[in-house]
């Protein structure tokens, strides 16, 4: 009985898109529908060992193929592996393919990787994993990337450049509207252009990595295509590529992948269908922009115009307060929400990233804006109580170096201690 009261009551500890908002930023958390859990489930494919002969998996077979295809069309790619376990894992395999197409060609100084200075930092981690050298191209102050500095960039190292890595919308929310200019440069010195397709909601059956002219790239089942991942897990981040680049697929994992994020995508496309699956980035974007105008006034937004499907505040608008984005952060779970990235991107002080996904309602939408209005106010009339917030949750602010440093995670210390 302790043990089962014990564990249930951490459950109920717990926050999750199931039980609260959870607008986290640059890393998709949006409703996972229960169905995909129970095709996911079944028996016919929760049985299955991988090293079962082909002949007797043909409808597990039929389902990945079936999943390709859907990916295909989406992306405007040819081909996709599933062998990459997460987005990082992705990136790396792409680039792995990048790095062999070059090899193929004797091209074997090509070990220079472009990256913006706002993507995600698994970019450019995921580049030096590889073996290549990162070359970061600046943002300009609309938050795109710098032509003029790319332009410098491919005229300085152009015979080295292996590829540059882009996300659109990229991290600020922002549609880099110069693809077509950006991809003729990279191409026309030899490199590749590889899209980080992590969070690709707002582009869904509107528009196509392959056709801005991308050459491979990965996509985050676990983020896009619904599968619950709290906690580093479990993922899948197949990537796709061009006609051509399929033969220089690396083997970075046994098997087919992971099957049952594969299962859980494959019943979330098939449920939205051909029609709805278009009605997912154009109600993402809806619910940005409608969070971003509503609360402007009161927190600084640091770049004008429209936005994707997140948005990036550079703290509150009055900064006399003292209050910080992370004072912010902390007040939020006091209401009941789950806090948005924050500090991330690394272009602004006092970074808080945004997304509310396609699947919010608006009274949801509504209730989290007047919460946000709330705190500026407090932060106006009675800054110590954000500033020592959270109050309501069962654990107050923790030691976050310590916590990292030296986490405890066992009852039986959490008593000795
Ligand atoms: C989440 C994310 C990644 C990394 O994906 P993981 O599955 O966490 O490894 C890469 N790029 C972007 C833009 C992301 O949001």
């Amino acid at each position: 009985m302790t043990v089962v009261r014990h564990y249930t009551n951490l459950s109920q500890n717990n926050f999750g898109v199931d039980n609260g908002f959870y607008p986290l930023g640059s890393c998709t958390m949006k409703y996972n529908p229960k169905i995909n859990e129970e095709m996911a489930a079944l028996p016919v494919f929760q049985n299955l060992h991988p090293l079962q002969p082909a002949h007797t998996v043909e409808g597990a077979r039929a389902a990945i193929a079936y999943l390709e295809r859907s990916l295909c069309k989406l992306t405007g790619l040819a081909h996709f592996t599933f062998k990459p376990y997460a987005g990082a894992h992705g990136e790396l395999t792409g680039l792995m393919i990048i790095d062999n197409y070059h090899r193929s060609k004797g091209d074997l100084q090509r070990k220079k990787v472009i990256v913006p200075d706002s993507a995600h930092g698994t970019n450019p981690a995921s580049a030096a994993v590889c073996g290549l050298e990162i070359v970061e191209v600046k943002s300009t102050s609309n938050g795109l990337v710098d032509l003029s500095d790319l332009e410098r960039l491919v005229s300085e190292e152009g015979p080295n450049i292996a590829a540059m890595m882009m996300t659109n919308p990229n991290t600020l929310g922002l549609f880099e509207c110069q693809i077509p200019e950006i991809a003729k440069l990279i191409h026309d010195c030899g490199g590749l252009m590889y899209y980080d397709g992590a969070n690709l909601n707002p582009m869904l059956g509107v528009c196509r990595p392959g056709d801005m002219g991308f050459d491979v790239m990965h996509i985050n089942l676990h983020k896009t295509f619904s599968t619950p991942h709290g906690g580093g897990g479990p993922g899948s981040g197949p990537v796709g590529v061009r006609e051509g680049l399929q033969e220089f697929f690396p083997v970075v994992s046994p098997y087919h992948g992971n099957f049952a994020v594969m299962l859980r995508a494959l019943a979330y496309i098939i449920t939205l269908g051909r029609d709805h699956v278009k009605e997912v980035g154009p109600l993402a974007t809806l619910n940005a922009n409608y969070i971003k105008e509503s609360l402007k006034d009161v927190y600084e937004l640091p770049i004008e115009g429209l936005c994707c499907h997140e948005f990036v505040f550079d703290g509150l608008k009055d900064k006399s307060t003292g209050v910080t984005t992370m004072d912010v952060a902390k007040r939020l779970l006091d209401y009941g929400y789950h806090a948005p990235t924050i500090y991330f991107p690394l272009l602004f002080h006092e970074s808080l990233m945004i997304e509310p996904t396609e699947n919010e309602s608006r009274d949801t939408i509504d209730g989290f804006i007047a919460v946000m209005r709330k705190i500026a106010e407090e932060a106006k009339n009675d800054p110590e109580l954000v500033k020592s917030a959270p109050h309501n949750t069962p654990i107050g602010r923790v030691d976050d170096v310590l916590a990292a440093k030296h986490p405890i995670v066992t009852y039986r210390q959490m008593l000795e201690e």
